[in-house]
């Protein structure tokens, strides 16, 4: 059963493999190593090693380090870590933009010498004014005819350093008038006098992003460039530049190809590295990979699975148009993988304790609880049956509203995987909080025994033995934004920003009982514990003499248009 079985880029693939364009299926997922990944980028990425993988191809990691800024290798660490996480391998094919700078070099000096870029003299302000708009021709500039060889010795001055930043910018000579305004002699290099994270000073000019993403794709040998939509006006400026370096003999054909598809638009969330960094450069919240954060970093973290994203990527397709996605359909995705892959555990999130008056003080009864419901090949576990127990706080209520099914005194539930039992009373405090529920079980009415079925209480509750229980630290996630499109205007058409928008219960820590065998788990473990939704336990807090468990996603969504 293959992921994305069929959507058009995958169509798109197999005309060209019909037609003879191409032999083999060469991707790439080429992520700029400024910041952590987005969830949004594990929809490239998925599509982008599936689409290799279903044609037997291969998918490459490139890093896409062209801008000096704002690069770093901890970024570039922490990209691989995540690629990984999803579960894809690139194997040898890891590449840098930057270590093809001589080449990229080379190939604007082949454009000047064949009269297709020029060196612009002109302030960025006034190359912008010349641009034209869509309806009027943009104006030349008055250094596009200057002689071939005094743009190359230009050229090669500001690749010695020889000038200030923005003192020239080379330029491909395209067409001023052309209706595509990236065809408008778009600029293809750059004077920047600074550092590199991997290259230092050996550059103080770099490529533009529009000329340097064509050349690796071709220096790598890609076929199907699988990029976002906001490229689509930039696909005839590729197309230009590729079929230019091949006349003259850089690359050979079948040239790689530009295909578009949408990116992916998740309500409740925001998904842009820029207001990712804001999010932890205010403290908002404790890293890139908090929980709450819409990192893949922080998705593991809060236990979130790559099976999860496929199933997310899978069903809201891959099209051609953009949409906005409810953080509710990425919610049941993660729901439905994760019931596949984790184990059964029950847990208390608000501990009452329960008395048996009948039960015998020093008895155990032995109960079995399935590890998963649907996999008897899972196994069971054994649930020690005492006198005092923890019920949660919500399943007992002294004045029952109307339909509550569960305990309050005269009813009787079933403390499921073990005994009937029928409340006769509870204790409270001097305020009024109940601070203990008293009840009779039944003893011949044990799950699995013959005489169990005879009993038909109305409701079934969860419970841990207090002797046996363990204490944990549960850290409940919720969405970390409270509107659909965090920082949309008012009605009213004020400007809002989406710091505005935070959930201020996206974190709530409360300590909670668990089962022995659950605390005792190595991190990264994830559970169903039941009637409440996955847990896992913390990637980096969790230790099994101090127990951390995140809630990746309840069973039920409270959230409510
Ligand atoms: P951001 O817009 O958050 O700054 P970016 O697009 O600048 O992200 P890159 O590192 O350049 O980040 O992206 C790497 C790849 O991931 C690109 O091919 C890009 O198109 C893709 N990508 C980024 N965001 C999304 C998204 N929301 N949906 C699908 N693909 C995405
Ligand atoms: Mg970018
Ligand atoms: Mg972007």
């Amino acid at each position: 059963d293959a992921t994305l079985p069929s959507n058009f880029i995958r169509n798109e693939i197999e005309a060209d493999l019909a037609a003879g364009r191409y032999q083999t299926v060469v991707t790439r997922f080429p992520p700029e190593p400024n910041g952590y990944l987005h969830l949004g980028h594990a929809k490239s990425i998925i599509l982008n090693f599936e689409m290799a993988k279903a044609f037997g191809g291969r998918c490459h990691l490139r890093f896409d380090d062209t801008n000096p800024e704002k690069e770093s290798e901890a970024f570039a660490r922490s990209i691989e870590e995540a690629v990984a996480w999803l579960g894809y391998d690139w194997g040898e094919h890891r590449y840098y933009a930057s270590d093809t700078f001589e080449t990229m070099y080379r190939c604007a000096e082949v454009l000047i010498e064949r009269g297709l870029a020029y060196v612009d003299s002109q302030s960025a302000e006034a190359i912008r004014a010349q641009r034209g708009t869509l309806t009027e021709p943009g104006q030349e500039s008055p250094f596009r005819n200057r002689p071939r060889e005094e743009s190359l010795a230009l050229f090669r001055r500001m690749r010695a350093g020889e000038f200030p930043n923005g003192a020239h910018v080379v330029r491909a000579k395209i067409d001023m008038a052309h209706p595509n305004l990236n065809l408008r002699d778009p600029v293809i290099y750059r004077i920047r006098h600074v550092p590199h994270y991997r290259t230092g000073t050996a550059w103080c000019i770099y490529p533009t992003y529009t000329f340097a993403h064509p050349i690796e794709d071709a220096i790598e040998g890609v076929t199907h460039s699988l990029c976002t939509l906001e490229f689509e006006d930039q696909r005839p400026f590729y197309e230009w530049l590729l079929e230019a370096l091949a006349d003259a003999g850089l690359f050979s054909r079948p040239l790689p190809r530009q295909i578009e598809f949408a990116r992916l638009n998740l309500e409740y969330t925001v998904l842009s590295k820029r207001k990712l960094i804001e999010l932890v450069a205010q403290g908002v919240v404790t890293g890139w990979d908090d929980p709450r954060m819409p990192t893949l970093a922080g998705a593991r973290r809060r236990g979130y699975c790559p099976e999860g994203f496929r199933l997310f990527v899978e069903r809201t397709g891959i099209a051609k148009a953009e949409s906005w996605i409810d953080y509710a359909v990425f919610e049941e995705a993660q729901r439905d993988a994760l019931n596949e892959i984790a184990p059964r555990r029950i847990a208390i999130l608000e501990p009452l304790e329960l008395v048996l008056t009948n039960f015998p003080p020093e008895a155990v009864e032995w109960c079995v609880a399935p590890n998963h419901p649907q996999k008897p090949e899972w196994g069971t576990r054994p649930l020690p049956f005492t006198q005092r127990l923890w019920i949660e706080r919500s399943d007992f209520m002294e004045v029952p509203v109307k339909g509550f099914k569960r305990l309050s005194p005269g009813a009787e539930v079933r403390l499921r995987y073990g005994f009937v039992i029928r409340c006769t009373g509870c204790e409270k405090d001097a305020n009024g909080r109940v601070t203990r529920v008293f009840a009779e079980y039944y003893p011949d009415s044990k799950s699995g025994t013959p005489g169990a079925d005879a009993y038909k209480p109305k409701g079934a509750i969860h419970w841990l033995c207090a002797k046996h229980a363990v204490a944990a630290e549960a850290r409940l996630y919720d969405r970390l934004f409270t509107q659909p499109i965090p920082g949309a205007p008012g009605p009213d058409g004020t400007p809002r920003s989406f710091l505005d928008d935070l959930n201020p219960n996206a974190l709530t820590t409360v300590t909670v009982f668990v089962e022995p065998q659950a605390a005792a788990a190595p991190p990264e473990t994830r559970f169903q514990f039941e009637r409440h939704g996955y847990f896992v336990t913390d990637r980096f807090d969790h230790r099994p003499d101090a127990p951390v468990f995140n809630r990746t996603v309840a069973l039920k969504s409270g959230w409510k248009r």
